[in-house]
This record gives C-alpha cells, sequence and structure tokens, in this order.
C-alpha cells in the first residue's frame, strides 16, 4: 500500500491518503471544471489531513453534501469529503495535489456532471 503525500501549493495544507490511486476523475460539471480538479476516491479513513491555523478553508454548493477544502492561502484545492451513495463518508483526493503522481500514467474517467 502506497501512502500517497500531496499538498496545496504554499505547503499550508497537506495531505496524506493511504490507497492506491490508478486513476482519477475528470468531471465538466461547474465546479470542476473551474477548478480543472482530477479527483480519486476512496474512503475517507484513508486520507489525513494536516493544515496550519486558519489555512484550511472550506465550499459548498447545490445540495451541501460535500465539503470542498482548498487553502485559504494559495487557493489550491486539495480534496472534498462527502457523503457518496449508500450514505457512506468518502474522500476525494485531487491528484493535482500529489507532485509524485504521473497524471499521464492515470487512466482518466471523464464524468458528464454537467448533465446531473
Ligand atoms: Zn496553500
Amino acid at each position: 500500500m502506497t501512502t500517497h503525500q500531496g499538498s496545496c501549493h504554499c505547503g499550508a495544507v497537506k495531505i496524506s491518503y493511504a490507497a492506491e490511486i490508478d486513476g482519477a476523475m475528470s468531471c465538466n460539471c461547474s465546479h470542476c471544471r473551474r477548478k480543472g480538479y482530477l479527483l480519486a476516491f476512496g474512503p475517507v479513513e484513508a486520507l489525513s489531513v494536516e493544515a496550519e491555523d486558519g489555512a484550511l478553508s472550506v465550499y459548498r454548493f447545490n445540495k451541501h453534501v460535500i465539503d470542498h477544502h482548498f487553502c485559504a492561502r494559495c487557493g489550491c484545492a486539495t480534496h472534498g469529503v462527502g457523503v457518496g451513495p449508500g450514505g457512506v463518508k468518502m474522500a476525494a483526493v485531487n491528484v493535482r495535489c500529489i507532485p509524485a503522481i504521473d497524471l499521464d500514467a492515470l487512466t482518466i474517467t471523464k464524468v458528464d456532471g454537467a448533465s446531473y
């Protein structure tokens, strides 16, 4: 099991994600397309977050079921936490914030979130 280390650009928000990442989701919804997210989903227990005081901010919209976390200093959106189908709490990590991951090697699944 690999533990992936990621962060926002300024380093005030650090994430650690203990799950395999072999692909990511690219969604065209109004939010994802603007942030350029490439998201990998997994159990929330696999994600740990370390943030300097006041650095971790959150954006919610629509039904407010997902917490879209980002760094209040540099603006990078590192991860989200929400409740998935079946009521299970899920984490979504923005693989773009994990420098060791070769983005070109990932299988990208396109999701048509704009049509939902
Ligand atoms: Zn930052």
